[in-house]
């Protein structure tokens, strides 16, 4: 058995709380994914990788040979195969370096291998009707209001651009900036700052031709003076608004904007917004002021984590969701050097926001090349430490007894959609609330091999 074979069996046997699959998932948004060129004619008849924010690759896009930024797709589900896996949803990271790979198995179905040996059967998502449509402008929809977390969430990213600029400024994980002007480059239709008239044509075709999205996030990067006159709240409170003025509690709302104080937040809350995420990144102070330096200087890590709890009087404690970007903590030159200082940080942020009520979760750290812990960090964090935070996150999330997090659908293994970390997988059933859900279950029924084997045909 190889080296890595052996690191994933014994976590497995380590960590029997923890379903496999969601160890396979972790490893994967760390590591990334290949795909064989069999995969990727047969991947390319499905939903694309819409480079919603991000870039989310482990190479840019300029060395990937079989330009598989334009034909890879933007989740797989893994299910079913030797180990019987229950399905799981997994972002697509492109690498193609990765020991694991989508290929074609000789029965002609889509597998996931490690290192030559299969994990689990893969499915890929149908293309929504409307990706096939365009607005007036003539730009795709895909790039307006794609969506994620297998047709779950629209992901409205309405600015494209961080106004924190250079490294000097920007977050030391991101790649916005840059990951915009390798889109723009690479000639897809990537727009820069999106309307709201333009967002609104989109949503309309969406609301007509799909019933698979029940969350919007509105997102992009920080304004730290003006844009088209406005500041961070005015710009961004336009496009909630004329989203529930003209599709009244159609989706949940979702908003991922700074850490503003309290009357600004309000303002959210009253257009209409239902769940707010104030990002904190990492908890541990030092690290905050290192690799978020933008966000130190212009409000502070003080400031920020108050707002957090501000926000909770407005929305509710349960409705503030910040994320934090899980494995940074531990990139180096300046992150923890053990897992078990890095698990004792975060966890003392999970206690502290917990215990207000408040909803931390996190995404898994991809280490882009594009970034400056990714240039430093190309193997990411160990996948001990994640596979220790999807304990941690569970284990005090049962501890302060709090419900699944609203906004990301069914939890639990098998359920979950939410692609780009597994803390939703690993709820338990008969935690608290965990059999209340804001959706309805989505079928597996549209991703068959019906369908894959329609597009082998063709
Ligand atoms: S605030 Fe930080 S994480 Fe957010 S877009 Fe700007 S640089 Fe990226």
């Amino acid at each position: 058995m190889s080296e890595k074979w052996e690191q994933i069996e014994s976590l497995i046997e380590k960590y029997p709380d923890l379903p496999p699959e969601a160890i396979f998932k972790e490893d994967l948004l760390t590591k990334g994914i290949s795909f064989s060129e069999d995969a990727l004619r047969v991947a390319s008849g499905f939903k694309p990788k819409a480079y919603f924010i991000f870039s989310f690759d482990l190479v840019p896009i300029e060395e990937m040979k079989h330009r598989e930024n334009l034909r890879a797709p933007e989740e797989i589900c893994l299910v079913g195969g030797q180990r019987d896996f229950r399905r799981i949803i997994v972002s697509v990271r492109l690498n193609p370096n990765s020991p694991y790979q989508v290929a074609i198995s000789d029965e002609g179905e889509p597998v996931l291998r490690l290192e030559e040996e299969e994990v689990a059967g893969v499915q890929f998502q149908k293309t929504p009707e409307y990706y096939h449509r365009t607005l007036g402008n003539g730009k795709p929809i895909a790039d307006i209001a794609p969506t994620i977390e297998w047709g779950y969430l629209l992901y409205l990213t309405v600015f494209r651009i961080c106004q924190y600029f250079g490294s000097q400024q920007e977050c030391q994980f991101c790649d916005i900036n840059r990951n915009y002007r390798q889109q723009k480059k690479s000639g897809r239709p990537y727009t820069g700052v999106k309307t709201v008239e333009e967002i609104i044509e989109a949503l309309e075709i969406i609301n007509s031709t799909d019933s698979d999205s029940h969350a919007y996030t509105v997102t992009g990067g920080s304004i730290t003076s003006k844009l088209n006159e406005k500041s961070e709240v005015d710009f961004y409170l336009q496009y909630p608004e004329a989203i529930e003025k003209r599709f009244p509690g159609r989706w949940i709302g979702k908003l991922v904007v700074q850490a503003l104080p309290k009357e600004e937040v309000r303002r959210f809350k009253d257009v209409g917004v239902q769940i707010y995420h104030p990002n904190y990144e990492v908890w541990d102070r030092k690290l905050f002021e290192i690799i978020c330096p933008g966000k130190e200087d212009y409000i502070g890590r003080d400031a920020w984590i108050q707002r957090i709890l501000d926000a909770g009087d407005v929305f509710g404690p349960s409705q503030v969701i910040p994320n934090f970007v899980a494995g940074i903590e531990m990139a180096r030159p300046f992150g923890f050097k053990t897992v078990s200082e890095a698990i004792d940080s975060t966890s003392e942020g999970l206690n502290f926001f917990m215990s207000h009520g408040i909803m931390p979760r996190f995404t898994t750290w991809c280490p882009e090349p594009l970034t400056v812990l990714g240039k430093q960090n190309p193997e990411g964090a160990p996948l001990e430490y994640h596979v220790q935070l999807l304990r941690t996150w569970r284990d005090t999330h049962e501890k302060y007894k709090l419900a699944p997090p609203s906004g990301y659908g069914r939890p639990g293994i098998g359920n979950a959609v939410f692609s780009v970390s597994a803390f939703m997988d690993v709820i338990r059933s008969g935690s608290c609330g965990s059999d209340s859900h804001d959706s309805p279950k989505i079928e597996m029924g549209k991703v068959g091999s019906e369908n894959l084997g329609r597009k082998r045909e063709s």
